[in-house]
């Protein structure tokens, strides 16, 4: 009968059913919910000894059942040692359903833990060399993609910049302080595939990227033509910018370094004959966000850094000017299109290398709206059009 977990369990997706008939997740509540349509779980309350945030505590409308889940926080990059997530998922077993979340970006999640253990558990759990994470108005566990761990296209450690900034002593002293506006985030992506979602998530984004052209291996680049079907036509009329222009009637390419809006189009499609280019950069932006007094905005560039430690004091001050003027629930970014992007960031701008070494201006205008189809990108900048009469520099 529809509803059950018989049915489900011999329906189209059977595996979650059976899945969660492995672990200790109260079932009954599950069930009722599947009969009721609708989730059986509210919001509930905890009080965990030296832990203000980082956990989410729910009971059933029945008042059966209660359970916490904790947000921890995890290695850059999401990359575990064998023998850490061992420690984990038994410390899952001992004080949950034995489940484990990695894949959020605001930090893993032992789900379902047994409210009446929740103390002891602490002291297991930081003697695993983590800790609870972060929720509400403060720093939020920072992401990064794998970057050179697994990746090519890095350019620049991405898993060394996340521990850098999550170590950097401002933000480490306010780890799990609730003294914020609302939520700060910092991710890291290695190229402007910007696999951290970067622009789009972060209220500091720092995106690897280089100066001028892709580097093109013109030898390869034949030699993929010739066997394996790549076609000159479509690197032309793939590049969103036009920098692309076929070498008179040969098998090879020019690229304009001026048109360049590192897309990545050209790199995805001939890797590794077209690769990013040799000389490699950080562009820093700021205030994106997906939730915000004004909605969803894509984060702003700022400037092109050698180094990602440059932003440091940035952050900082740019952290001390929300904080100043924000009204509760306001992201980085609803303060900037308040203040102004261009008139705060100016404020602060002797916190920055002013003109970062071998950064030529074409390269200061950073696309990162390529990505957007155009009916998406006309809705964009009518919207953006509407926030700036609005809310105008
Ligand atoms: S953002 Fe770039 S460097 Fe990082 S994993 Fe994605 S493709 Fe690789």
């Amino acid at each position: 009968m529809p509803g059950t977990l018989d049915y489900q369990e011999n329906g189209e997706w059977p595996s979650h059913i059976t899945e969660i008939r492995k672990t200790r997740y109260p079932i009954e509540a599950y069930t009722k919910g599947l009969d009721a349509k609708e989730t059986q779980w509210f919001g509930g309350s905890a009080k965990i000894r030296y832990v203000y945030v980082g956990f989410i505590a729910r009971r059933t409308k029945d008042g059966k059942h209660s359970e916490l889940h904790f947000r921890i926080y995890q290695p850059s990059g999401q990359i575990y040692k064998t023998d850490a997530l061992r420690k984990i998922l038994d410390f899952s077993d001992d004080y949950g359903l034995g489940l484990l979340e990695v894949m959020g970006q605001t930090g893993g999640l032992i789900i379902s833990m047994d409210p009446e253990k929740a103390d002891e558990a602490i002291d297991v759990l930081r003697s695993l060399g983590t800790d609870v994470g972060d929720t509400g108005d403060t720093f939020r566990d920072f992401a990064s993609c794998v970057g050179p761990a697994l990746c090519e296209y890095a350019q620049y450690d991405t898993l060394a910049a996340r521990d850098h900034y999550m170590t950097y002593e401002p933000i480490y002293n306010n780890l799990s302080n609730q003294m914020f506006p609302f939520k700060v985030k910092l991710k890291f992506s290695g190229c402007p595939m910007d696999c951290s979602r970067a622009a789009h998530r972060a209220d500091f984004g720092f995106i690897g990227m280089w100066k001028g052209a892709p580097d093109v291996d013109e030898n390869l680049l034949k030699s993929k033509i010739r066997k394996e079907g790549i076609k000159i036509q479509n690197l032309v009329q793939g590049c969103p910018s036009g920098a692309i222009t076929q070498d008179g009637n040969s098998d090879g390419i020019r690229i304009d370094p001026e048109k360049c809006q590192k897309s990545m189009n050209c790199i995805r499609y001939a890797f590794p004959a077209i690769k990013p280019g040799k000389e490699k950069k950080i562009a820093l932006l700021a205030g994106g966000n997906i939730k915000g007094r004004f909605g969803p905005k894509m984060a702003k560039p700022v400037t092109i850094l050698d180094d990602y430690k440059d932003a440091e004091d940035f952050i900082m001050k740019i952290i001390n000017i929300w904080e100043e003027d924000a009204p509760h629930k306001d992201r980085i970014g609803d303060t900037l299109v308040k203040l102004g992007f261009s008139k705060t960031i100016d404020s602060v701008k002797d916190t920055l290398p002013v003109e970062p070494e071998g950064t030529p201006s074409g390269q200061k205008r950073i696309i990162n709206s390529a990505v957007l189809t155009d009916a998406e990108r006309e809705r964009y900048s009518v919207w953006a059009k509407k926030i700036m009469n609005e809310y105008g520099e």
